[in-house]
């Protein structure tokens, strides 16, 4: 089943792909893996897989060691200071969720501990303004990216939105392009260590026009493994 709804994704990934004049390889699939269990992640594994997110630092301690060493995984969750050292004791790849100063110098000491020099990190914008995100708003997001941009022993990889929740995929089109925008913007600063090139953006319900509007990184959940039931 899982083999069945990532073939359908693909499909429409490659779709977008086509339609946007992009390369395939220029969008990468996150399975988005919270609250499901071991079967269903190495059903994704084996079905070629290795891009895995997660937005609880506990679930990356415990899934780890139970799937082969190659899964990368992505941080997507709001993140408290008081986790990040596992975060990155955890071999996480990438942490999408930052939207604060106080949490990028965190970050970027667990990361010079740890003897890394160019960790990515992304830039959580909350492109709707709404009260119930994480994020930073888009009009403060330059100011936030110079803050962080001289902190040691991480890099400003891109940009990440959760665009509204909707049943039109249509609607969130214009939130994808602002990011994409924003990016743009900020990149012709010219701010010393910037130079982003990731969109993360786009989740089951609206990822197609997420691929037409530039994302890089697509984190898809109930689309692969179906809805998720919280206890
Ligand atoms: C859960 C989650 C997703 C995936 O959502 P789906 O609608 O199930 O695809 C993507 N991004 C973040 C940050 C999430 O927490």
């Amino acid at each position: 089943m899982v083999s069945d709804n990532l073939k359908a994704v693909e499909e429409r990934i490659q779709a977008a792909c086509d339609r946007a004049g992009r390369e395939r390889s220029s969008v990468k699939l996150l399975c988005v893996t919270k609250t499901k269990p071991i079967n269903l992640l190495q059903e994704a594994y084996d079905a070629g897989q290795r891009e895995f997110g997660e937005n609880k630092v506990q679930e990356i301690v415990w899934k780890r060691p139970e799937l082969p060493a190659d899964v990368h995984w992505h941080m997507i969750g709001h993140l408290q200071t008081n986790k990040v050292k596992q975060v990155i004791e955890n071999g996480a790849v990438m942490i999408h969720s930052v939207d604060s100063l106080h949490l990028a110098k965190e970050i970027s000491k667990r990361c010079v501990n740890a003897g890394l020099t160019d960790y990515p990190i992304l830039i959580e914008v909350n492109v709707a303004n709404e009260e119930s995100k994480f994020g930073v708003l888009p009009d403060a997001c330059e100011a936030l990216v110079r803050e962080i941009a001289p902190l040691p022993g991480i890099r400003i990889a891109g940009l990440m939105t959760s665009a509204p929740y909707t049943e039109v995929p249509e609607t969130n089109r214009q939130y994808f392009r602002q990011l994409r925008q924003l990016l743009v913007d900020i990149n012709h600063k010219k701010i010393d260590n910037v130079q982003m090139y990731e969109l993360s953006m786009g989740m089951t319900g609206d990822f197609v026009p997420a691929v037409e509007e530039g994302a890089t990184i697509v984190r898809i959940g109930t689309g692969i493994f179906g809805e998720r039931h919280y206890s």
